[in-house]
């Protein structure tokens, strides 16, 4: 099943891309643990929060990993729920950061709500591809789905590319002695290869077989590091040959410099620049992604 150079994906943190050839399909896998845990450490969120951000980048991974460019891609739900803003950022080469915002006086009065619906509220989810020289930045909107950001991601391709889409997403807390509180995340597409076959393949019965299996993947098989990725998608497709790509290993990695702010600081008004200081002359901001505070004197602005 494996070409014959293979180096098998690490425990985690990697996207593992493959395909059924015979099938005419294509899928990823990934799993996230020290990128996730990393990215999630700057927010203090309700775990609810904590694992729709998780899902969030593993999507946006899934998605961004797929993409032949330089740049980023984002995914950002906005929605009238106490969750009520949430980025992820995906940056070629496998960079990963992500930042969410949870009203706590909406959340309390929605009696702590752990479910995606209630806690995202009606809204849209965009996906936003960035290159990063001369070409247009593109956006595909989608409504939010009840169901999680999987259904909102199968939407979106049945939507925007009307591609035959089936995809997993899971996130977990990770409690390890030791080292502390993490969250995995886990995620698994397979998608229909573009213009390989005349007919639509969602009405064939291979493509009914595909669901089935996917149904049959279970969270701990995305999550659990002990259990290889080479070994669930042979679990899932040992009836197809299976062709695996190398893996691409994926980690944090935030885009903020401190030189861009002291410029942005520096482009105010005196008057205004005046007012922020706290009482030892000192301006202090905070990278909203990675929890970097930056820290600039007052008068190595002026
Ligand atoms: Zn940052």
């Amino acid at each position: 099943m494996a070409e014959s150079h293979y180096t098998p994906a690490p425990s985690a943190d990697f996207v593992l891309p493959f395909e059924l050839p015979d099938a005419g399909l294509r899928g990823r896998f990934l799993r996230l643990e020290t990128s996730s845990t990393r990215a999630l450490a700057a927010h203090p969120l309700p775990e609810a929060g904590q694992r729709i951000l998780a899902e969030a980048l593993a999507l946006s991974a899934l998605l961004g990993s797929a993409l032949k460019m330089e740049g980023r891609l984002s995914v950002q739900i906005k929605g009238d729920g106490p969750l009520n803003l949430l980025v992820t950022d995906y940056f070629a080469g496998g960079g990963l950061r992500g930042y969410a915002r949870v009203r706590e006086d909406d959340f309390a009065e929605a009696g702590r709500p752990a479910d995606f619906a209630t806690l995202a509220g009606a809204g849209a989810l965009a996906i936003t591809i960035e290159p990063k020289k001369g070409a247009q930045p593109y956006q595909g909107l989608v409504p939010l789905s009840p169901g999680g950001i999987a259904a909102c991601a199968e939407n979106y391709f049945a939507q925007s590319e009307q591609l035959a889409t089936v995809l997993k997403v899971a996130a977990a807390p990770i409690y390890r002695s030791g080292s502390g509180h993490g969250w995995r995340a886990g995620a698994m597409m397979v998608q229909a290869v573009p213009g390989l076959f005349a007919e639509d393949i969602r009405s064939t019965d291979r493509w009914q077989k595909v669901l089935l299996f996917m149904q049959t993947l279970s969270d701990i098989e995305l999550l659990d590091t002990e259990i290889a990725a080479e070994s669930v998608l042979w679990r899932l497709f040992h009836e197809e040959a299976v062709r695996l790509r190398s893996s691409l290993p994926l980690h944090f990695q935030c885009s903020c410099r401190k030189e861009r702010i002291s410029s942005v600081l520096k482009s105010y008004p005196a008057a205004e620049l005046r007012d922020l200081p706290d009482a030892d002359g000192v301006i202090r901001t905070r990278c909203e992604f990675c929890g970097s505070v930056y820290e600039f004197p007052l008068s190595s602005l002026q």
